[in-house]
């Protein structure tokens, strides 16, 4: 199955690094153009649009924090007026802030939900303006196994993206009768600053013994799944989860 994405532009939130910034280069190297959106490392997020233009590719990088629902109309506008159009959202942006419950503070809730769960939701709001005047559209949002599983520690970071399924699956109801579709992703274990800040070598190894596959994810095992949801070839699929895992949820 070949996937050709020109004529489409995606943006991509949290692009600068990790999961979001392979899938604006796999997007890109389908043939979308993208906006790679950062919070705060702009040298990252440039470097992303100077590989993808460099491979011939069309992209630009904006600045904008997810969690901020004042930045929502500036980051669509900033994509139209680049390139006319937008067609795919990859809600990818997100954040932890671990702790035990009885020790998380108020604070600790309120921004894991600002950035992963309001700010997915807002923000795809405002997304579905232009997408319905394209009578096309595909949103992918990343939530996680723990959305699936739960996990000790991460309580706030759970809720969010356990939400993040219903909000996904309510938004493909909605939307169906206009050609877009909403899906989730669930990463496993993926190598990333994310899980590199968590991950003591135990708990990596102990990570492991529950991937079949033997391995953890790298961020190009995402961005192949997404550049999928986000293609025609995908088209009689929404409202759907789809665990990225190696098959850890198996257990
Ligand atoms: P990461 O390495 O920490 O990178 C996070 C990215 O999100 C960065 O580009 C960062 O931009 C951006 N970001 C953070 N807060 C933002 C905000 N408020 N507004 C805009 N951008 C923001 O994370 P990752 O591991 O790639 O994770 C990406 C997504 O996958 C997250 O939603 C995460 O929950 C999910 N996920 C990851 C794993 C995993 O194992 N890594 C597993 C399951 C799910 P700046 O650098 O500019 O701040």
């Amino acid at each position: 199955m070949h996937i050709d994405l020109s004529g489409r532009t995606a943006l991509v939130t949290g692009a600068s690094r990790g999961i979001g910034r392979a899938i604006a280069l796999a997007l890109g190297a389908s043939g979308a153009a993208v906006v790679v959106n950062y919070r705060g490392s702009e040298a990252a997020a440039n470097e992303v649009v100077a590989q993808l233009t460099q491979a011939g590719g069309k992209a630009i990088a904006v600045q904008g924090d997810v969690s901020d629902a004042a930045s929502h109309d500036g980051l669509i506008k900033a994509t139209t007026d680049a390139f006319g159009r937008l067609d795919i959202l990859i809600n990818n942006a997100g954040i932890t802030r671990d702790n035990l419950l009885l020790r998380m503070k108020a604070d600790d809730i309120d921004a894991v939900l600002n950035t992963n769960l309001r700010g997915v939701m807002l923000l795809t709001k405002a997304a579905l303006r232009p997408m319905m005047k394209n009578k096309w559209g595909r949103i992918v949002s990343m939530s996680s196994i723990i959305g699936l599983t739960g996990n000790a520690g991460q309580a706030n970071y759970a809720a969010t993206k356990a939400g993040l399924l219903g909000f996904t699956k309510s938004v493909a109801l909605e939307m169906a009768s206009r050609n877009i579709t909403a899906n989730a992703i669930c990463p496993g274990f993926i190598e990333t600053d994310m899980t590199a800040a968590a991950m003591t070598d135990d708990l990596r190894a102990k990570a492991l013994e529950r991937v079949p596959l033997g391995r953890l994810g790298t961020p190009e095992d995402i961005a192949n799944a997404v550049v999928f949801l986000a293609s025609d070839a995908a088209a009689y699929i929404t409202g759907q989860t789809l665990a990225v895992d190696g098959g850890w949820t198996m257990y």
